[in-house]
This record gives structure tokens, sequence and C-alpha cells, in this order.
């Protein structure tokens, strides 16, 4: 049995938890205030994914970099595969919220989208 201290991000309150675990499968979880800290912590366990925020290169006289940011949360283990793929992508103005950057970006169906408007 392993056992992990974790904060939950569901909401501000920022409970912190004591979880234990065996392998993928949560045994037991204190400190949450309520349900969904203990379905975070679950998850967290068995499948961790995060929603990825960074910025690209654009060739743009208004901002040095575009704000981007996943469709969907992607798993956390390819968090680092994705910066890399981020240094790679080279983005032309003019550029629209929420326009796609990259379809299916590290995950099928997540794409990566763009965070502002950029004209030129
Ligand atoms: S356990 Fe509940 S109250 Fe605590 S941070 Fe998570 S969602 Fe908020």
């Amino acid at each position: 049995m392993n056992e992990k201290m974790m904060t939950c991000i569901v909401c501000p309150r920022g409970c912190r938890m004591k979880v234990t675990f065996e392998g993928d499968k949560m045994l037991s979880c204190t400190g949450n205030f309520c349900k969904r800290g203990a379905d975070y912590a679950r998850a967290e366990i068995a499948f961790p994914v995060r929603v990825l925020t960074s910025t690209v290169t654009i060739n743009s006289y208004e901002v040095p970099r575009l704000p981007v940011k996943t469709s969907a949360p992607i798993p956390k283990d390819k968090l680092f595969e994705a910066m890399e793929k981020l240094k790679t992508l080279k983005v032309s103005v003019p550029v629209k919220h929420s326009d796609i950057i990259f379809s299916d970006f590290i995950s099928k169906g997540v794409n990566l989208i763009s965070c502002r408007s950029v004209n030129s």
C-alpha cells in the first residue's frame, strides 16, 4: 500500500488530502471537505490528466508569443512531449480567439486552441 499527500484543485478551498492506494486503485482518502475531492484523488491515482496552457511562436507585431491551451485535459505523462511539440510550432497572423492551432494535439480529439485574437 502507498500513501500520498495531495491538494484538491477542484475548487479554491484547496483541501490537503491524504490518499492511500495500491497500483492505480485508491483505497482511502481523508482531509477532503466534499466528495469531489475523493473523486479528484481517485482520477489522479488512476489516470492523471491536465489542461496544458502555454505559448507558441507567432509572426506578429502586436505580441511576442501567442497564448494557447488544449481544448481538453491530456495525460499528465504526455506533458513533456507536448511542450517539445509546442517548440516546433509557428503561427501566422491573423489568428482569432479559439481558432484551432493544431488538431489532435497529443491526444485524439484534443485540439490546441488560441487564447486570444492577434491581427497583425
Ligand atoms: S475536496 Fe471539495 S471543498 Fe475541498 S478543494 Fe476539493 S472540491 Fe473543494
